[in-house]
């Protein structure tokens, strides 16, 4: 299903910027609201992100303040024009933020996660004229997020856009959310019109990360950033560690290289950068194997086990050399790759059998 779409067409700072929208992550009270809308608007940030309701992995956290914080949404809007932007998760909470006049509504990751909630959603906002933006589900599943698309466009929504803020992972990692970049840009490859804002704030869950992901973000084409920012982040009621104040942000956001878009080189450039993520991960992927087959020599190693197993290393080579055909890649080439890769992990192995 292709989806209608129409511009966004949000106030950006300026053409050489991207269009950001940023705020706290929560509205905690009025005074919080207008202080960092006031700031933010004085940087010339167009759109104010706070949250009303918002989800918690576990109860006894704070849960936004509700319809209570929708008036300080209005005045940030009466005092500064800014246009206002929070996130709903029921037809309810779309029904008070329209009532409230709020300009942007985000959908976010637990929620487009869930087709059912997306459809009541979809419902609610059916003959609504707002613009939409889509957080990514917290799963890396690309069909769950177009289907979430597809339902809100379904309800005609055309000023539709996409928000990528990474994926859960369990492995640790520097990041909050796993940042997995080719599932935004094969988003971008399969819907070239949607526009697309990267949430650096969400992926890195720690200031420091910000400028790095917002650059990251700009290299590989993003059209706008959402950033958290609080006046005072330290004391955040929520996602304290990943705010910065309306200072800083400005600070990256002038620090940002937005690239040129001459067309051509452009998508030359966004070929290579595809490759480059890719290469990148091959070598993450290739580390953590190193490491399980380390994990195997200790066990080899204690059970007094042979570290060359021919058995399993046929079995390898020919399962991988068929798989490689179906995707249509040479055998030979698979089984260099294998081979090249069995000795490494060879080598590693015996490293640690001979040690000590
Ligand atoms: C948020 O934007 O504050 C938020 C809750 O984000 P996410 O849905 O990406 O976790
Ligand atoms: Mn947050």
């Amino acid at each position: 299903m292709e989806l209608d779409l129409l511009p966004l067409s949000l106030p950006g700072i300026s053409p050489k910027r991207p269009v950001v929208i940023a705020g706290p992550c929560s509205a905690e009270t009025e005074e919080q609201v207008i202080n960092a809308a006031r700031q933010l608007s004085h940087y010339g940030i167009g759109i104010f992100r706070a949250g009303i309701w918002k989800p918690r992995t576990k109860p006894g956290g704070f849960e936004g303040n509700g319809e209570k914080a929708l008036p300080w949404m209005q005045r940030v809007k009466a005092e500064t024009g800014m246009l206002t932007a929070t996130e709903v998760a029921t037809p309810t909470h779309v029904e008070q933020a329209l009532k409230a006049g709020i300009d942007l509504l985000w959908i976010g990751a637990r929620t487009t996660a869930n087709p059912f909630a997306i459809q009541d959603i979809a419902d609610a906002l059916r003959g609504v004229d707002i613009p939409v933006l889509i957080k990514n589900p917290v799963n890396p599943d690309l069909e769950l997020w177009i289907g979430a698309m597809q339902r809100i466009n379904g309800a005609g929504i055309k000023r539709l856009g996409a928000i990528h803020r990474g994926f859960t992972s369990y492995d640790k990692s520097i990041y909050r959310n796993l940042p997995m970049w080719h599932l935004p840009i094969e988003l971008r490859r399969r819907i070239p019109n949607l526009p697309i804002f990267c949430d650096p704030s969400h992926i890195g869950g720690r200031r420091e990360l910000i400028a790095p992901l917002s650059q990251q973000a700009m290299d590989l084409g993003a059209d706008g950033l959402i950033i958290e920012s609080h006046c005072d982040p330290d004391c955040a009621w929520s996602d304290a560690k990943q705010q910065v104040t309306p200072d800083v942000l400005n600070f990256i956001l002038d620090k940002l290289i937005v690239r040129d878009t001459a067309a051509s080189t452009e998508s030359l450039k966004s070929l290579r950068e595809q490759i480059d993520e890719i290469d990148n991960t091959l070598i993450e992927l290739l580390s953590k194997r190193m490491r399980i087959s380390r994990e195997i020599a200790r066990y080899k190693k204690e059970h007094n086990v042979a570290v060359m197993q021919t058995q399993r290393y046929k079995e390898i080579i020919d399962k991988r050399g068929a798989q490689g055909a179906l995707c249509g890649m040479q055998v030979d080439f698979i089984k260099a790759v294998f081979e090249a890769i069995h000795s490494e992990s060879v080598r590693q192995q015996i490293d640690i059998i001979n040690k000590g």
